[in-house]
């Protein structure tokens, strides 16, 4: 259904429940997913989080400079983004990592025109060290590169269903929502995007599907067209 995607992973999912560093049977799981796209003639863009190792307001930064500790949270972002390029083309297909900070021994640095064409060349890229700026979070830049790259959709994988009424750990009423606007996620105040994140989507009409990625196979489903998960739209 979608022939361009941008695709957000958060640096815990990569965890994997251990709540810090890589789980490598995991990131193969999920290459397999990203390969299986990109053998089907999908375009794949990824971006992934850092919070599997440090994250510029978690509590480990809590006595730090804020721009320092957001700089160590934007390199973390490239270890898993190399643990993925490695994990992809472990299975065939050519991977490129951008990095919004240059460090030319390790990733191409972010050009939008050559992210671009190597999409176009079916090679899967993966956007690391976030927007390059502190203050921001990878999920500001999952909504920037979408819109840089004319994605067709933003897809965030996480490790809940979707958007739901309330908190479904905590609430045992709470539903979920198969689709909802920007505007009535920021009105019901459902955090689950920051809102720089949530305005560059609404302002340019970038629509996002919210899912699972626990279930094998979910990311190859909701690109299909199947309703998983809570579709937001402007
Ligand atoms: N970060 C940043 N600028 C960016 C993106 C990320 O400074 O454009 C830093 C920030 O400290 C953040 C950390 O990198 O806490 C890891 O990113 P994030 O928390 O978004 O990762 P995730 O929650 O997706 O694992």
């Amino acid at each position: 259904m979608y022939k361009r995607v941008l695709l957000k992973i958060s640096g815990e999912a990569l965890a994997a429940g251990r709540g810090f560093g890589i789980d490598a049977i995991f990131v193969s799981r999920v290459a397999e997913e990203i390969v299986e796209l990109a053998k089907s003639g999908c375009q794949v863009a990824v971006v992934v989080g850092g919070g599997n190792f440090f994250r510029g307001v978690a509590e480990q930064a809590i006595h730090m400079d804020r721009v320092a500790a957001d700089h160590m949270g934007m390199l973390s972002t490239v270890i898993n983004a190399i643990a993925m390029q490695d994990a992809i083309e472990k299975l065939g297909v050519q991977c490129r990592v951008m990095s919004a900070i240059e460090m030319h021994e390790v990733a191409e640095p972010y050009i939008r025109r050559r992210a671009i064409r190597h999409l176009e060349k079916n090679r899967v890229v993966v956007f690391a060290a976030g927007t390059g700026n502190p203050y921001f979070s990878t999920d500001t830049a999952a909504a920037l590169r979408a819109m840089e790259i004319r994605a067709d959709v933003l897809l965030k994988a996480t490790s809940v269903e979707g958007i739901y009424t309330a908190d479904p750990k905590k609430d045992p009423e709470a539903t979920m929502f198969s689709s909802i606007t920007y505007m009535e996620m920021i009105q019901k105040n459902l955090r689950v995007m920051d809102t720089s994140a949530v305005s560059l989507c609404n302002d340019n009409n970038m629509p996002m599907v919210i899912f699972s990625m626990r279930e094998q196979g979910n990311i190859v489903r909701v690109v299909g067209g199947e309703k998983l998960g809570t579709l937001v739209t402007s």
